[in-house]
């Protein structure tokens, strides 16, 4: 019954000039994204997009809509003639499709952008509301606080009618923020770190540490598989995946470190090898999944050990977040079911009972030194692999 679809953007406060590419970019990306749907029509104006659907279901375009990043809202919208008999009729056909109780307050609220039309924007609404009124059971108005707006939007060639506005992911569109790094593991929190970092405009590359034997190929699977449903969220569908080698690391700190230092040294280690390979391919950031006191390698003094050994930007989306925030988005970008598989990360295996919590940088340096890792690390460096799908 929709005849096409109405789009707001987001984050209105940046500068003209940005605001001009932001608006581009997101409807660049839209057009791209539904290109399979051949039948669309697209519209600009200043601050609005709409999408015509043409006889296209308009179920697969909010499918693709749902994935934009930069998009306020959006309005599925019946298009009919100025008259006040045609607008009510469609007002009535929109309100029982959408109305989810028995007894309900509405209002209408009108935009006339035909400024020739012969009523004021006020007795558009008046008129509309009465024509509606006796044909809906168990609805009555309330101006103030009403369960669903009736918007009419009525211009030269048409009226657009809508009652809900639906919100979009929001932040900014893919690429607009420059390049980042994600250190991916096979957990539940870098995903998310990872998605809301791409919902900013950063473009997201991916970088994850693996120690076969010890890790299975089940074990990048899962990355493999967890970069592909945020990928959905990128203009090109697609997330570059860096591999390293982990293990001789692992088991350089396994055999000479003191066991409650094994999880900050191997986190020192992954800085390490991530600033230097961000640096190496000119990416302006990293993106990590620490979240504050979530574990014993997450304390404040844990993360500020390890941030020791670089001065490379690191951003940090869930430094403050509660886990089950976490899950919550997790569950909603799909990535959940795919973190919660079995197979054994890096970080997991080997882990001491009883991790420092306070880390002393003094002491760490200590244990460090009897590891002898530099070597190592130039090796896992020049180990680092790039996955590519075998489609491409
Ligand atoms: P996650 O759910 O993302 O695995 P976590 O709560 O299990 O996080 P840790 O295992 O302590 O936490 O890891 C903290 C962060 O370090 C991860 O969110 C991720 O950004 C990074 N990380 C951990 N393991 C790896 C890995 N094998 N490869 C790349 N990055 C990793
Ligand atoms: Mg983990």
């Amino acid at each position: 019954m929709y005849d096409m679809i109405l789009i707001r953007y987001g984050e209105m406060t940046l500068k003209k000039q940005n605001y001009r590419k932001f608006l581009y970019r997101i409807n660049e990306n839209i057009k791209n994204k539904c290109s399979h749907l051949k039948k669309l029509k697209f519209q600009n104006t200043n601050y609005r997009f709409y999408i015509y659907l043409n006889g296209e279901d308009y179920k697969k375009v909010v499918e693709i809509l749902e994935t934009i990043v930069g998009l306020h809202s959006y309005s599925l919208c019946k298009k009919t003639t100025n008259n006040i008999e045609d607008i009510a009729i469609t007002a009535v056909e929109i309100i029982n499709n959408t109305k989810t109780n028995k007894n309900f307050s509405f209002k209408v609220e009108t935009h006339r952008g035909d400024k020739s039309y012969p009523l004021t924007s006020i007795e558009i609404s008046q008129e509309v509301a009465k024509r509606v009124i006796p044909n809906i059971t168990g609805m009555t108005v309330d101006v103030h606080n009403p369960d669903l707006v009736l918007s009419i939007d009525l211009r030269n060639e048409g009226t657009y009618i809508y009652t809900e506005v639906i919100s979009g992911l929001g932040g900014y569109p893919s690429g607009m923020a420059g390049n980042g790094l994600l250190m991916l593991s096979g957990g539940i929190d870098s995903p998310v770190a990872g998605f809301l970092s791409i919902r900013k405009g950063i473009n997201v590359n991916a970088i994850h540490f693996a120690s076969p034997p010890y890790t299975s190929d089940m074990a990048l699977q899962k990355a493999i598989d967890l970069l592909e449903q945020i990928a959905k969220y990128t203009t090109d569908d697609k997330i570059s995946l860096y591999v390293v080698r982990f293990t001789e690391i692992q088991n350089a700190i396994r055999y000479n470190a003191n066991p409650e230092y094994i999880i900050t040294l191997m986190r020192r280690a992954m800085y390490k090898i991530a600033s230097q390979f961000s640096l190496m391919n000119n990416f302006d950031c990293i993106i990590n999944g620490e979240s504050i006191g979530q574990v014993a390698s997450q304390t404040l003094e844990s993360i500020r050990v390890v941030n020791e050994v670089t001065n490379f930007p690191i951003i940090r989306p869930l430094a403050t977040y509660d886990k089950d925030e976490i899950i919550k988005i997790a569950r909603k970008i799909n990535t959940y079911d795919i973190s919660i598989r079995p197979y054994e990360d890096c970080c997991t295996i080997f882990v001491p009972e009883h991790p420092i919590i306070k880390p002393n940088l003094e002491k760490v340096l200590i244990e460090e030194k009897k590891c002898d890792l530099e070597p190592l690390i130039q090796e896992a460096f020049s180990s680092i692999t790039k996955y590519e799908r075998s489609s491409d």
